[in-house]
C-alpha cells in the first residue's frame, strides 16, 4: 500500500491543479471558468474540504499567472479585466498558502500517526513470526522425540527376542541401560519452551537428573550405551552394532504372545499434544489515509437532476416544439457536499432552427449566474423531429464547457420519440472534438462513441427548479 510523506501529498496535489488552455474556446469562458473555481473553492472550505479548496485555488493561480497568457486572445481582454484578475490572484496566493500550511500539518501529523502504527504493526509481524518458529521447532521436536520411541520399542523387541532366543525370561527392569525408558518422555515439560536454544536432546529428555522417574536405574553393570546425544543418528547408529549381533530377528507375529511388550507402538497422538499453540496476535489492518481518494480533487463529482426540470423545460419549449424549432435551456446549480445539484433552467435569447439552436447574450447569462452564486453545469435542448443524440454542433459546444467542468451535463430531449437523455462527451470524444477545427455540421468518428450517457447524473423526483425566461 503506498503511503506518502506531507511533501509527496502536496506535490500530487499541485500536480492534480494542472490545466491546459484551448485558444479555441473563447478566452472570456476562461475568466467565467475562474470566478467559479473560486466559488467552488469556498464552498470546499466552509465544509472543510481543505484539499478541493486548495486544488481550486491553485488551479485558479495556474490559469492566471501563466496558462492563460499563451491564449491567442489575451492581448484582447480588457485592461480593467486583467486589473482585476490580479488583484483576485494576490488575494487567492495568500489563501492559498495558508492552505497550503494547513494541509502541510495535518499530512504530517497523519504521517507521524502512519509511522507509529507501522511500527506497531511490524513488531506485532515480528512476534506473530516469532511464534510460528517456535511452533515448528516444537512440532519437529516431537517428530525427533517420537522417532525415538519408535527406535526403543524396536530395540525392546530386539531385545526381548533375544532373551527368549537365549531362553531367558523377560524382565523389563533388566533390560539394557541403553534402552531408554518411554516413561522418561514427558511432552508436558516442553509445553513452555520458549527459547530458540532448546535443551539438547537427549540429555534434556533422558538424562535430567532432576526428572522424576519411577523405574529404578539400570543395574550399574550394564554396558552404558553413550545415548546422549544431541544428535539421533548418532544415538541411533550406537544402537545399530547390538542390534547387527542378533541373528535371526523373528517376526513380530512369531514373538511368543505372552511377551509384554511395554507398548505395541509409540502412543504419539497429535490429537492429545498438549495445546501449546501460542495464541498468534491479530491487528486489523490500517486504513492508509493516503489511499482515500482525496474527494473533490479526482473523480466525477454527480449532478442531481431535478425530474421537475424536464416537464418544465418542455412546456415552456412547446410553442417552438409545435412549429419544429429547437430550445435551448441553460442549467444553473449549486456545489455542495462534493454534488452538483441543478437549481435553475434559464432560457437565454436565442435563435432556434429545426436542426440547431444557437445561444445569443453569453455574457448576460454569466453575470446572472455569478450574481446568483450559480454554477454552470449544463445544458438542455430539444430535438423535435429527431432522436436524443449530440451532432457534431451539439457536440463542440459541450466541449468548450465540459472542458471547464468535467461533470457539465448535455440534456436532449427528443419530442418526436418522447425522450430524455443525459449525455456527456466521452474521454475519446473530448480529444478529438478538441483536435477538431471544422464549425457547422461535419462529421465525426462514430467508433469508439464520441458521447455516451453521463454515468454520474441522478434524476431526483422531490426538487425543484427555478425558472427565469430571459428572452421576455
Ligand atoms: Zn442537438
Ligand atoms: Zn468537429
Amino acid at each position: 500500500m503506498e503511503h506518502l510523506d506531507a511533501k509527496a501529498r502536496l506535490k500530487r496535489l499541485a500536480e492534480s491543479a494542472n490545466i491546459s488552455i484551448d485558444s479555441n474556446i473563447p478566452i472570456r469562458r476562461y475568466y467565467r471558468s475562474g470566478n467559479e473555481m473560486l466559488r467552488m473553492a469556498k464552498v470546499y472550505a466552509a465544509e472543510g474540504n481543505i484539499e478541493a479548496a486548495y486544488v481550486l485555488y491553485l488551479k485558479y493561480i495556474t490559469l492566471f499567472l501563466e496558462k492563460v497568457k499563451s491564449h491567442r486572445d489575451f492581448s484582447h481582454v480588457l485592461p480593467t479585466e486583467k486589473k482585476k484578475t490580479t488583484e483576485t490572484l494576490k488575494l487567492t496566493l495568500s489563501i492559498s498558502e495558508e492552505l497550503k500550511n494547513k494541509l502541510n500539518w495535518i499530512y504530517e501529523e497523519e504521517h507521524r500517526v502512519w509511522l507509529v502504527e507501522e511500527e506497531e504493526r511490524r513488531q506485532v509481524e515480528e512476534h506473530n513470526r516469532k511464534l510460528h518458529e517456535e511452533e515448528k521447532r516444537k512440532r519437529m521436536l516431537e517428530d525427533r522425540l517420537k522417532a525415538e520411541m519408535i527406535e526403543k520399542d524396536r530395540q525392546y523387541a530386539v531385545w526381548a527376542q533375544s532373551q527368549i532366543d537365549q531362553g531367558l525370561e523377560i524382565d523389563p527392569s533388566k533390560q539394557p541401560a541403553h534402552i531408554p525408558d518411554r516413561q522418561d518422555y514427558q511432552p508436558d515439560k516442553y509445553k513452555d519452551v520458549d527459547e530458540i536454544s532448546l535443551p539438547t536432546y537427549g540429555q534434556a529428555v533422558f538424562n535430567d537428573p532432576s526428572a522424576p522417574s519411577n523405574e529404578p536405574s539400570a543395574p550399574s553393570n550394564e554396558p552404558s550405551a553413550p545415548l546422549v546425544s544431541s544428535d539421533l543418528s548418532a544415538a541411533l547408529s550406537n544402537f545399530a552394532p547390538a542390534a547387527a549381533t542378533l541373528p535371526d530377528i523373528p517376526s513380530a507375529a512369531s514373538i511368543p504372545a505372552a511377551i509384554a511388550f511395554p507398548t505395541p507402538a509409540p502412543r504419539f497422538d497429535r490429537s492429545s499434544k498438549p495445546t501449546t499453540t501460542p495464541p498468534v496476535v491479530e491487528r486489523p489492518a490500517i486504513p492508509d489515509r493516503t489511499s482515500k481518494p482525496t474527494f473533490g480533487v479526482q473523480g466525477t463529482r454527480s449532478v442531481i437532476v431535478p425530474e421537475k426540470l424536464i416537464s418544465k423545460f418542455l412546456a415552456i419549449a412547446k410553442s417552438n416544439s409545435d412549429r419544429d424549432v429547437e430550445t435551448l435551456g441553460m442549467l444553473g446549480g449549486k456545489l455542495a457536499q462534493n454534488k452538483f445539484t441543478v437549481t435553475h433552467l434559464l432560457i437565454p435569447k436565442q435563435s432556434g432552427k429545426s436542426d440547431r439552436c444557437d445561444l445569443e447574450g453569453h455574457e448576460e447569462l454569466f453575470d446572472i449566474y455569478e450574481k446568483d452564486d450559480i454554477i454552470l453545469v449544463g445544458w438542455i435542448h430539444t430535438h423535435p423531429a429527431f432522436d436524443v443524440f449530440l451532432s457534431s454542433v451539439d457536440m463542440h459546444n459541450q466541449y468548450e464547457y465540459q472542458n471547464m467542468l468535467h461533470e457539465f451535463i448535455a440534456i436532449v430531449c427528443s419530442i418526436k420519440f418522447n425522450e430524455t437523455g443525459y449525455l456527456s462527451l466521452t474521454d475519446h470524444g473530448m480529444k478529438e472534438i478538441g483536435e477538431c477545427r471544422q464549425e457547422n455540421f461535419h462529421p465525426h468518428s462514430k467508433e469508439p462513441p464520441l458521447f455516451a450517457s453521463a454515468g454520474h447524473v441522478t434524476v431526483d423526483k422531490q426538487l425543484d427548479i427555478v425558472l427565469r425566461d430571459l428572452r421576455i
